[in-house]
């Protein structure tokens, strides 16, 4: 199987953390999110203690919300001792609400509003991550005005590309988020945030991509910024004391993806850290990380009910089922892959189909040429496995279908942890 969180059972339905997933279906209707708890919290001490191997207290895991973000992943990731990468107000109030403490949220986002950054800083979030500098003027002009101090970190381009990062290529400089460090700009923005009287700038932020599985991704990104601090530390005498290097682990979707042996890549990281900076004499500043994906993909698995397979002689099958691109809009977005089963039955008679959804497109399409039991008909369960990321964060109300529910399995029970959207939810905001 995907992930050893999945099960085949004798009589051929599926388990999911433990759980029957048919079972779950008829309990709590489809389409259906389910999340593995105890695999979230698991992925989240593989971070924890990942790091507290390699640089002691010295480090910290953040988690990327945007990756799934509701009150419950909040207190999950919480309780592991995480903190958290926020994009947006909504996020920040997500967190907030379920009790996360501000102190320990880092905001991004290359477009905030004046009033997303009173709203950042007033709410006490202790880091913004400024991305440019119409940013950190407006922050600075903030900060005075409810008096404090906010901390900082820049976000610097470095100019990699993770799935060539060997060719260090202009193009990867031509993005919307951060400060180019080619174009000399990257200097320029840190030497500015240095004259803001109200910011405390602690250090850089830099991501340079997600689905990351080459070796080097990392290594490579600190060479080119260990190389600006050296830089920014001999021209500004300015100390950097924190790196964020960003997120982007890559997940296995399907048999053939490969596994990455993520503590062993961040002892790697780290010695790689260590080296060079102590070869050009600076001291090794705090180091973060902000996995997303990494942290609740394969806590993650969707479960749809088959309305209806259509087949078209000469061309294909449909499996049609109650969810789609609203709930998943990943295949339609980018041709992400996903591994589908039949949650109810094995078989040694497959045939290919596309997954297709319930919406009004005809490229609403969960995940293309699936092998399926050729029986497979109406009532069937269909289960997408690795779904716990970037599914109901990027969920939309298109065609007026209502969110599913997220269901978090513990090892011996269930619980809600968000509920289905109703038809009167639909309805809530219009006059
Ligand atoms: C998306 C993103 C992450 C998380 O990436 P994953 O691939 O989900 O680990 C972290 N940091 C930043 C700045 C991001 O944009």
């Amino acid at each position: 199987m995907l992930s050893d969180n999945i099960q085949r059972n004798e009589d051929g339905s599926l388990s999911f953390a433990g759980h029957n997933v048919p079972a779950l279906a008829r309990q709590f209707g489809t389409p259906l999110y389910l999340m593995d708890e105890e695999r979230i919290r698991a992925n989240c001490r593989m971070y924890i203690q990942a790091f507290r191997d390699n640089f002691g207290d010295a480090a910290l895991p953040l988690y990327a919300g945007k990756a799934a973000s509701f009150k419950q992943i909040y207190r999950i990731v919480g309780q592991e001792g995480m903190g958290v990468d926020a994009v947006s107000p909504g996020e920040i109030h997500t967190a907030l609400s379920a009790g996360f403490p501000p102190e320990k949220i880092y905001y991004h986002g290359d477009a905030k509003t004046d009033e997303d950054i009173r709203y950042g800083v007033s709410k006490g979030v202790g880091w913004f991550i400024v991305d440019n500098e119409a940013e950190l003027q407006q922050l600075n002009i903030e900060a005075e005005r409810q008096g404090v101090v906010q901390k900082v970190l820049l976000r610097i381009t470095p100019g990699i590309d993770p799935h060539t990062y060997h060719s260090i290529s202009t193009g990867t400089v031509d993005v919307k988020f951060g400060v180019a460090l080619e174009t000399g700009q990257g200097f320029a923005f840190v030497h500015q945030a240095l004259t803001m009287e109200h910011l405390d700038v602690q250090g850089l932020h830099c991501h340079v991509g997600s689905e990351v599985f080459d070796e080097s991704v990392f290594e490579d990104t600190i060479d080119i910024m260990v190389d600006f601090i050296s830089l920014l530390q001999q021209k500004l005498g300015y100390v950097t004391r924190v790196l964020n290097v960003g997120g982007g682990y890559g997940v296995r979707y399907l048999d053939t993806d490969k596994q990455i042996d993520i503590p062993a890549r961040i002892a790697h990281v780290a010695e790689h850290l260590k080296q060079r900076t102590g070869e050009a004499g600076l001291p090794l500043p705090f180091f973060l990380m902000e996995p997303g994906r990494s942290i609740v993909a394969d806590a993650g698995m969707t479960v749809y009910t088959v309305s209806t397979v259509k087949r078209i002689p000469g061309y294909k099958r449909y499996a049609i089922v109650d969810g789609g691109m609203t709930d998943n809009p990943r295949y339609c977005l980018y041709k992400a892959p996903y591994t589908v089963l039949n949650a109810d039955r094995d078989t040694m008679f497959y045939a290919v189909y596309d997954l297709a959804g319930r919406c009004c497109e005809s490229g609403d399409i969960i995940q293309p040429a699936v092998k399926l039991p050729d029986d497979t008909r109406r009532g069937d369960h269909i289960a997408v496995c690795t779904t716990g990321a970037y599914n109901y964060s990027m969920a939309s109300n298109y065609n007026r279908l209502g969110r599913p529910p997220i269901v978090m399995l513990t090892k011996d029970s269930s619980y809600v942890a968000v509920r289905r959207e109703t038809l009167d939810d639909l309805c809530a905001l219009d006059n």
